[in-house]
């Protein structure tokens, strides 16, 4: 009797996971033949290139694709009206797919071998328009694969906005919106294929503004005091600072206002601050120089100064776990190859970057895995990360070889090459998102994987503090 009870388990067992294998090339295959459809909805979003919290198109136009295929949305989420979630099916586990769509103002670019500027402020030179909708796709196949298997489990595709300097996800992820996910799936369009373990920089930046008094720069100079001079000396100190910071730390800046003309003293001038390290505690430290640098900088010019916290973001902290089945699935979906078109294309890149030629190689395969990973990136997802166990990887949507925010990424996200890049992407995530849903045990390894690396007594602190987000900070 029992045998005969263990012998049907056996037997249901293997033929349901008979069916959910088809189902899931079958899913796969769908997908694959929405590839079309799916360049369409990324190249719109190209060209539409909006900005950081001024992505109403992008956002709108992955939201109806999102309600169109039976999610439910809830939009404006987090005080932020392009940031939204959209979710399908019921109970645990919950999966959640990030999906950003931001441009980076000053990179407009063609999609054209060579250096020419569409005309618009922005351009989407870190891929975010492919970032979403491969995530989008992703989550409307893992959704198709749950209908299929009348699967038990919620699939979640969460909207990130500014992603670019606004931190979007801090704000998300201190509203709580990713408290009761399970694991949460990202990627990122790149110059190469790999899922080894992310690494990035943890992260603040701040708008520093000094204020002075006008004047005849000629004729009255003594009646004036200069906001310029307090930006200068204030930009002085923190590079005289860099010598005594970690030196893997990164500070940058910009000078965002500095006067009008040089026959008057400026009244205003302002300095856009970024620090970066790999360890918060280290950055906080150097912004909180930072901080005395400025003062000091108004003290001695005798102009005020106040600042404004932009952006903040935690490191990434990687899930070995969850990354070697990303790097699996990666490696099964395998890279991509070109066409006569898109090599000559990718030739021309590879010549403005000082290769002779495209490395074909790089595009094709997959990079071995590693665990261990440098980065001097940052990314909002490292907040994410800090919440609950995250994974990630990316594709080679860009000629090998290109960086990130630059001309030749712009111009390869608005060819085919990069709507290559985003189907694997897509393919890969499902792959991942299916796995979770069908290996409880995959997610608890997970999860004991991330409170130990985490630590016990680990308390979240967003690095910009209970801030609003800044939603002008690109106007
Ligand atoms: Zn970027
Ligand atoms: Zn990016």
């Amino acid at each position: 009797m029992r045998k005969t009870l263990i012998l049907l388990a056996v037997l249901s067992t293997s033929i349901f996971s008979m069916n959910a294998q088809k189902s899931e090339k079958d899913i796969i295959k769908k997908l694959d033949q929405k590839s079309a459809d799916y360049g369409n909805i990324a190249q719109n979003i190209w060209e539409f290139a909006e900005m950081g919290y001024q992505e109403e198109q992008s956002s709108g136009l992955l939201q109806k694709t999102l309600q169109d295929a039976g999610f439910t949305i809830k939009k404006g989420v987090a005080g932020i009206p392009t940031a939204f979630i959209a979710e399908y099916g019921s109970g645990s586990p919950v999966i959640a797919i990030m999906g950003e769509y931001d441009a980076l103002p000053g990179l407009s670019q063609k999609a054209v071998a060579e250096k020419e500027s569409a005309g618009a402020a922005a351009g989407h030179a870190c891929g975010h328009h492919l970032f979403g909708t491969a995530s989008t796709a992703a989550a409307i196949s893992t959704k198709e694969w749950l209908e299929a298997n009348k699967s038990k489990g919620t699939i979640r595709f969460y909207g990130t906005p500014a992603e670019e300097g606004g931190s979007g996800k801090v704000f998300m992820v201190r509203e709580g919106l990713f408290n009761d996910v399970d694991i949460a799936l990202h990627w990122h369009p790149g110059a190469q294929n790999a899922a080894s373990a992310g690494a990035a920089l943890a992260n603040k930046s701040a708008k520093f503004r000094f204020y002075g008094v006008s004047a005849h720069a000629a004729a009255s100079p003594e009646k004036g005091r200069s906001a310029l001079d307090g930006v200068e000396a204030m930009n002085m100190m923190i590079n005289m600072m860099r010598e005594h910071i970690p030196q893997e730390a990164r500070i940058h800046y910009v000078i965002t206002a500095g006067g009008k003309a040089p026959n008057v003293v400026p009244d205003f001038a302002e300095v856009y601050y970024y620090a970066r390290h790999n360890r918060r505690d280290v950055v906080i430290d150097i912004f909180d120089r930072m901080v005395k640098a400025a003062e000091g900088a108004a003290l001695g010019t005798g102009t005020t100064m106040d600042y404004e916290m932009i952006g903040g973001t935690h490191e990434l902290l990687p899930n070995l776990t969850l990354q070697k089945v990303m790097h699996d699935n990666l490696s099964e979906v395998g890279g991509m190859e070109y066409t006569a078109e898109e090599k000559a294309f990718a030739d021309k890149i590879a010549k403005s970057l000082g290769q002779e030629k495209a490395d074909l190689a790089t595009a094709k395969n997959v990079q071995p895995y590693k665990t261990e990973a440098r980065a001097f990136g940052s990314t909002d997802v490292g907040d994410v990360s800090f919440t609950v166990p995250t994974v990630g990887f990316s594709t080679a949507t860009w000629v090998p070889g290109t960086a990130a925010h630059s001309w030749q990424a712009v111009a390869a996200g608005g060819t085919s090459i990069g709507n290559k890049g985003m189907m694997i992407a897509a393919k890969t995530l499902t792959m991942t998102a299916i796995d979770l849903f069908k290996d409880k045990k995959l997610i608890e390894t997970a999860k004991a994987e991330f409170i130990e690396k985490r630590g016990a007594d680990f308390k979240y602190i967003p690095l910009l503090g209970d801030r609003a987000p800044a939603l002008d900070y690109r106007k």
